[in-house]
């Protein structure tokens, strides 16, 4: 039986959008009539009730409800999605982000009000420039990319301080994510791409080749975009400071290596760190994400305001770019970033202490390469070797059956797992990126393992009714992603 009379599947509640089954004369709340309203508004008076459904307030509870259990969730299942590192979030990090002094109080505050907040924000930044080795952080960018744009206009603003406005090229590897050459572009820089070898680390010959004089930065992510550690990072970093540019290192895969590596040590001039992936913060929907950027001395000087100082009369915010601001290039937000994320970051680290901080990154990379060793003789690794903390497979394993990585990410739907990371990195064909992170438990990753695996066998046995028109069990079947994102239709008529 595929449909029942109410929409209805078992106890999954039919969801329909607020306009579909609100009514214009419907409100949750009794309002008493105001009796003799004085209106000041002229002839802007509004001449019809705005045209907004109403809801009882049972049923605008359940519509949220119904629509949370169409969402997969870090909460509900694994998330291999590589790239992201998508962990638990941990519920002490978010007892603490609600504490009234963190949560209910105004950027424009006095700042003797608010005295523990900065205290907070220091701390972190302690500990952020700590774990890096570097000089200074600038915690204010509210995302990786935009951490990325704050290290690359530090980058400009200190080319420009020493008379070095013609360096403009950025050289930026083919596998990097795409958030990289955007950036670089965005801030007035041309990009030119490296290649990579056949073992999926930087070309390092053509690396050398491309520099010049007019090189501004390069731009590494590492652990890369293929989950492998790059060891010629420091050669590429020599190199770089060699020919007076500037080594930006995309730290979104630092889970990988937290409490392991000192980022200075590589001679990394910037580095972003994404709050919401290394140290646990929720992504996207779950929350606002925070990219803050750690700095070398060499940076440091031109690192954004506003910075958080700490005085003989406690802490300050330094708003302007004056005194030891002086040559800050700017500022990236209206105010001081994400303070919920920055409570939730530095209870996670302090919740794991510097010996477990090692171990996560010890145990994402352990699980990464579970899944590989577990995975590799029914489906294909892209590289040789061990991995860091995400296992890269690529399509050959499902050369002559028809089935394609989109496919094999459908079914994995129907398993119940949210698919990997597809088609990223761009320099392997059919990539499937997955990571699987340190917070996975040993049965889940068998759980996973042994759904991926039955997959891979039914593929190559000609089996595909698993895949042709997959997920067969979603109430939402394959989406013409296409027209959703060149037509969207953002307005319900
Ligand atoms: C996630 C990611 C970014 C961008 O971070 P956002 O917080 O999503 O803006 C940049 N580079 C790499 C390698 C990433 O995985």
């Amino acid at each position: 039986m595929e449909n029942t009379t109410s929409g209805a599947k078992g106890l999954l509640q039919k969801t329909e959008l607020l306009f579909e089954y609100g009514r214009l004369d419907v409100s949750g709340v009794d309002v008493a009539p105001i009796a003799n309203p004085q209106v000041r508004l002229g002839n802007m008076k509004r001449q019809q009730n705005p045209q907004l459904p109403g809801l009882t307030e049972p049923e605008a509870v359940r519509h949220y409800v119904r629509l949370s259990q169409r969402n997969y969730a870090i909460d509900l299942g694994m998330f291999p999605l590589g790239s992201c590192t998508m962990k638990h979030n941990p519920r002490l990090n978010e007892a603490m982000a609600r504490l009234a002094g963190f949560a209910d109080i105004h950027p424009l505050q006095p700042q003797s009000t608010v005295q523990g907040a900065l205290e907070l924000m220091h701390e972190l930044s302690f500990w952020l420039t700590t774990l890096t080795g570097m000089q200074a952080v600038a915690l204010s960018p509210k995302a990786g990319a935009h951490g990325e744009q704050c290290g690359m206009l530090a980058i400009r603003a200190a080319l420009d301080a020493n008379g070095q406005q013609h360096r403009r090229r950025v050289l930026v590897p083919k596998s990097a994510h795409g958030t990289n050459p955007a950036t670089a572009a965005q801030c007035g820089f041309s990009v030119d791409e490296i290649g990579q070898t056949a073992n999926g680390r930087v070309d390092f010959a053509d690396f050398y080749a491309k520099l010049g004089d007019d090189v501004a930065a390069v731009m590494i992510t590492n652990p890369n975009t293929c989950g492998l550690f790059e060891p010629q990072i420091k050669e590429i970093a020599d190199a770089i400071h060699a020919a007076g540019g500037y080594f930006y290192c995309d730290g979104a895969n630092f889970n990988a290596i937290v409490g392991k590596v000192k980022i200075a040590e590589l001679g990394v001039d910037a580095m972003h760190i994404n709050l919401h992936k290394t140290f646990s913060t929720p992504h996207g929907g779950g929350g606002p994400g925070s990219g803050p950027t750690v700095l070398s001395a060499a940076l440091a000087p031109f690192a954004p305001v506003p910075l958080v100082v700490k005085t003989a009369n406690g802490f300050e915010l330094v708003e302007n770019a004056s005194g030891e601001a002086e040559q800050a290039f700017g500022r990236m937000v209206a105010f001081h970033g994400q303070m919920g994320m920055y409570v939730r970051a530095l209870a996670y680290m302090l919740s794991h202490g510097s010996d477990g901080l090692k171990q996560v990154a010890e145990d994402a990379v352990l699980n990464a390469n579970y899944i590989l060793a577990s995975l590799k003789d029914v489906m294909s690794p892209a590289f040789e070797g061990y991995c860091m903390h995400e296992a890269l497979f690529d399509d050959s394993f499902l050369e002559g059956t028809g089935v394609t990585t989109l496919d094999f990410a459908k079914a994995m739907i129907d398993e119940g797992f949210h698919p990997m990371t597809m088609y990223f990195p761009l320099v392997v064909h059919g990539a499937m990126l997955i990571e699987p992170t340190e917070t996975e438990s040993k049965n889940t990753l068998d759980g996973f393992i042994a759904s991926m695996r039955a997959l891979a066998v039914a593929a190559k046995s000609n089996d595909i009714s698993k895949f042709d028109h997959a997920p067969h069990l979603a109430p939402s079947k394959r989406l013409d992603e296409v027209m959703a994102a060149r037509k969207p239709v953002l307005k319900y008529v």
